[in-house]
């Protein structure tokens, strides 16, 4: 068994971003920036934002938070995703969701600029996606395909069971390992907790995506010898022999299904560490495809 190991894998991705800014950087150039929009103080939203800025500025690309009160209103939300739309300084732009009741979310991802919504959610990105033309990939997704990518996993006519049908994990993925290129092409199905018998879709994946959100879920009898597993999932479970109470843990058992798998991912450090790094390598896209 291989482990597939994220966090080497998303440093090897960030160095090679720093390398593409200290040229820009020696050359006298702009650097590409990225500005992230907080609603509120949803305590996992702010760290999630504070590693963000961590990672841009560890890398030497632009960065900077706008920080709103929970209770700021839809439209001065979407005047100051207008603002940076048209702010040259910032490539990116991300609105960290979720947000408070009162705003509508596909209201504010249809308010950012396709051209740098770097989370890959405007409509436009993901019809995109769908029929195979340029477009920022949302970062779980592409940190997945990163993976299976260079780690040299052959996808090409191999089922993909993708567990979860989410709009920021299940469908791109699925998308994505669908498309006739190179790194995907493969056969997928998509399962939900609709499926009668999952166990029977489960065990016929050459690759197995899992995006449930339930810790532990997929047991060893569901998957069959040499499968390549995807953990996507992030869950906390208590535990009370760590410092904080509780560890996370994904949606497979994994001291089970690696005795059967041929390359997994862990959890934590796994699928988790890349998709930070996929939203650095979409706000660098967005600098190249914006400034030339
Ligand atoms: P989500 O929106 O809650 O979607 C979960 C999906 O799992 C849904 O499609 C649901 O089906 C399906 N599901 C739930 N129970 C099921 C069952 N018993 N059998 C089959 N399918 C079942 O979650 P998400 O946002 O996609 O996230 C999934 C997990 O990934 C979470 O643990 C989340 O924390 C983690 N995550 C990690 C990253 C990362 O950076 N690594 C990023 C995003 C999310 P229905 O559609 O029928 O409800």
């Amino acid at each position: 068994m291989i482990l597939i190991d994220g966090f080497k894998v998303s440093n090897e991705i960030k160095d090679e971003l720093k390398i593409k800014i200290d040229q820009l950087i020696s050359k006298g150039k702009k650097v590409p920036g990225l500005v992230t929009i907080l609603v509120g103080d949803n305590p996992a939203s702010k760290s999630y934002v504070n590693s963000k800025i961590k990672a841009c500025a560890k890398i030497g690309m632009l960065s900077k938070i706008e920080e709103l009160d929970s209770t700021t209103s839809e439209k001065a939300l979407l005047e100051l995703i207008d603002k940076y739309n048209n702010d040259p300084e910032y490539h990116g732009i991300l609105v960290q969701l979720p947000l408070p009741d009162h705003i509508d979310e596909n209201k504010v991802i249809e308010e950012i600029s396709p051209q740098k919504d770097v989370d890959g959610f405007h409509p436009i990105n993901v019809g995109n996606l769908v029929i195979g033309k340029e477009t920022f990939y949302p970062c779980t997704p592409y940190g997945i395909v990163e993976l299976l990518k260079r780690y040299n996993i052959d996808t090409k006519g191999k089922h993909v069971i993708v567990v979860g049908r989410s709009n920021i994990v299940g469908k791109p993925t699925a998308n994505m390992m669908l498309q006739k290129k190179e790194g995907a092409n493969s056969v997928v199905t998509i399962c939900h907790s609709a499926a009668n018998d999952l166990k029977q879709f489960t065990l016929q994946a050459d690759i197995l995506i899992a995006a449930i959100g339930r810790a532990n879920f997929v047991t060893a009898d569901m998957v069959k010898d040499g499968v390549v597993v995807i953990d996507v999932g992030i869950n906390r479970i208590e535990d009370s022999s760590t410092e904080k109470g509780y560890r996370l843990v994904g949606d497979v058992k994994f001291d089970e299904v690696k005795e059967k798998a041929s390359y997994i991912t862990p959890v934590p450090k796994g699928v988790g560490p890349m998709t930070i790094a996929m939203l650095l390598k979409n706000t660098y896209e967005a600098y190249l495809r914006n400034e030339n």
